[in-house]
C-alpha cells in the first residue's frame, strides 16, 4: 500500500481517498470504532475523577472517619454496610433523644407559664384547683400586650430596613 492509499483503522481494508475524514470501511467497523472511543472516554473520565479525589486528599466515611475505598462512587459517603447499619441505628437513637428533649423543654415551659391556683367558691365554699397563666408581678396583661406589640412593630421596621438595603425603596 502506498502512502496515498488509506486503510480502515479497524480491519485494515482499503479505503477510498475521499472523504478524508472517513476512518472505517463499513458499518460494522464504524460501530466497533465508536465502541472503542466510548470505552476510552469512559476510562479517561474515571481516571480524572480518581485523580481529583486523590488531589482532595481522599474522602472519609461520615460514620467511622476512615478513608473511603478509592473506587467508591462519587456520591458515596459511607465505607461499608456495617457503617451504614451503624449510622441508621445512631440516627434513630438521636432522633428519639431529640424528641424526648423537646418534650422535657415543653413541660418545663408550661410549668413556667402557668401557676396552679386554689379557687374557693364564695357561695358554696367548694374548693378547686386551676392552672392560670403566670403574669409577671410588675406588669399588667395590658402592659404585656403593648410591649409585645411594640416588639413586633420594631421587628417589622428592621425587616423593612433590611429589604430596603438589598432592593432599594419600593415603588410608590
Ligand atoms: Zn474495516
Ligand atoms: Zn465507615
Amino acid at each position: 500500500m502506498s502512502d496515498t492509499e488509506r486503510a480502515c483503522v479497524i480491519c485494515g481494508a482499503e479505503l477510498p481517498r475521499y472523504p478524508a475524514s472517513r476512518k472505517t470501511c463499513s458499518a460494522d467497523c464504524r460501530a466497533r470504532l465508536n465502541y472503542m472511543r466510548w470505552r476510552a472516554n469512559r476510562h479517561a473520565a474515571a481516571e480524572r475523577k480518581r485523580e481529583a479525589r486523590l488531589a482532595q486528599g481522599g474522602r472519609l466515611c461520615v460514620e467511622c472517619g476512615k478513608p473511603l475505598p478509592p473506587d467508591a462512587n462519587v456520591q458515596a459517603k459511607i465505607c461499608s454496610d456495617a457503617c451504614r447499619r451503624q449510622r441508621t441505628l445512631r440516627l434513630t437513637h438521636e432522633r428519639g433523644e431529640r424528641q424526648a428533649e423537646r418534650a422535657r423543654a415543653e413541660r418545663a415551659e408550661r410549668a413556667l407559664r402557668t401557676v396552679r391556683v386554689k379557687i374557693t367558691d364564695l357561695r358554696t365554699g367548694e374548693v378547686r384547683w386551676e392552672d392560670r397563666p403566670l403574669i409577671p408581678y410588675n406588669a399588667s396583661p395590658g402592659q404585656e400586650y403593648a410591649k409585645r406589640r411594640e416588639r413586633l412593630l420594631e421587628q417589622e421596621r428592621r425587616n423593612a430596613a433590611a429589604i430596603n438595603a438589598v432592593l432599594g425603596p419600593g415603588e410608590e
